[in-house]
Parts: structure tokens; C-alpha cells; sequence
């Protein structure tokens, strides 16, 4: 159960956007209010407690903290232009859409890469994604990646936007790319001949040694 001083993401009414407390106002001039009750919000931002949004009247609410870090996590997805991936690094993408519906489902996010090859990001806390989702991923073999947000730390915008951006262990790789892509072929390709360079003095001793004669006809044949 979430403590009253932990609420520390609200909806700003004049943008409708996500807010961390770090970047409120003081007071009532944060112009925030609840996700869930819709509440008017002050922002606490008193140096001997920890900063917080509290509700203007008494109540019972927790403050939908999850949800608004759910909505604030695809915020940043569609405020950044890069992000880390478990295997990939960095990966640079543009225009992101949030739930724009992609065939018969509604993606959390929705990028390009540089390329032109649209990429999915799903947002998830408890529930992992359907899969209904996973499947259409995989078998429409679109690059898509879960983020989970359960262990996010909340007390600072920073710590959850290097969470979203940076942090690899809570991404998964829904789908990518084909196991035998081109690229891995090449580099099987090319250790196999890095392999056989390697070993050629060994075979032209050996060739040189079972069969001399023809092997001193050969290399006359090559180099005269
Ligand atoms: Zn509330």
C-alpha cells in the first residue's frame, strides 16, 4: 500500500501531461490534480519531508501512481529520439505516435527507426502484455520491445527517465529479427575463412611433407 507522501506524479490540468513533483510548483499553483479522483492537487515541496502531491481535501485515494507512471513512461518514450535495448545498445528513432492502432492492435508506442522500420514499445507494471499482442509481434515479425516498470524508482523525473531510456535489464525483446539474418551469416562466413588462413602453413608443411614431389611441381607451376 502506498503511503500519502509517496505520490509524486500527478496530471497537470493545463497540458494534461504527467507530472513529477520535481518539476510542480508549490502548492496550488502547481495546477496538478489526481489521476484516479481527479482531485485538486498541492504540491508539498517543504525541505524537512519528502516532496509530494497531496490531495486538497481528505481522502482515502492512493493517487493512481502506477498508472500515471505508466503514462509517464510512454511521455518520455515520445519525448526522446534514443533509447538502450538489451542486445541492440542505442537505437535512434523518430516519430513516435502513442496508441495509434497498428492493424488489429493498439501499440503503447510507436516509432521508425532511421530506416523507415517502425518499431512497438509496450508499457507494462503488473501485467505483462497479452498474448494475443506477443503473438502478432512475433508472427508479423515487427521489432518490438516490453519495458517493464515495476522496479522504477519514483522519487525523481531523473531516475525514472534514465529508468525508461537507459536501464537494459527492464527491457525485453519481443521480437527483432530473424535468428538466421544475413548479418550473422557473414560473420559465420568470415570465421570460417579467418579459420582456414590460420591453418594454411600447417597444410601446405603437411602437403609438403606427404606428397613432395608434387608439391615441388606445384609450386613451380604457381610461382615460375
Ligand atoms: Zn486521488
Amino acid at each position: 500500500m502506498l503511503s500519502s507522501e509517496s505520490i509524486t506524479l500527478a496530471v497537470h490540468q493545463p497540458t494534461g501531461k504527467i507530472l513529477h513533483i520535481d518539476q510542480a510548483l508549490n502548492g496550488l499553483a502547481c495546477e496538478c490534480i489526481c489521476l484516479q479522483c481527479e482531485e485538486r492537487f498541492e504540491a508539498i515541496q517543504g525541505k524537512k519531508r519528502r516532496k509530494h502531491f497531496r490531495h486538497y481535501s481528505n481522502t482515502n485515494c492512493g493517487g493512481g501512481l502506477e498508472t500515471a507512471l505508466h503514462q509517464l513512461a510512454k511521455q518520455i518514450l515520445m519525448e526522446s529520439r534514443e533509447i538502450s535495448l538489451p542486445r541492440y545498445g542505442k537505437v535512434i528513432y523518430q516519430n513516435p505516435i502513442s496508441e495509434k492502432s497498428f492493424k488489429e492492435i493498439i501499440p503503447d508506442v510507436s516509432v521508425e527507426l532511421i530506416d523507415g522500420t517502425q518499431v512497438f514499445f509496450e508499457v507494462y507494471h503488473k501485467h505483462k502484455i497479452e498474448s494475443k499482442k506477443e503473438l502478432f509481434f512475433k508472427t508479423g515479425q515487427h521489432k518490438s520491445i516490453e519495458i517493464d516498470m515495476k522496479n522504477c524508482p519514483v522519487e525523481s523525473y531523473r531516475e525514472i527517465q534514465d529508468f525508461v531510456i537507459n536501464q537494459t535489464t527492464n527491457k525485453r525483446i519481443i521480437f527483432w529479427e530473424l535468428p538466421s539474418n544475413p548479418s550473422s551469416q557473414n560473420t559465420e562466413g568470415s570465421y570460417v575463412v579467418a579459420k582456414l588462413i590460420a591453418y594454411l602453413p600447417i597444410l601446405l608443411i603437411a602437403l609438403r611433407i606427404l606428397f613432395p614431389r608434387q608439391f615441388k611441381t606445384l609450386w613451380r607451376s604457381i610461382f615460375s
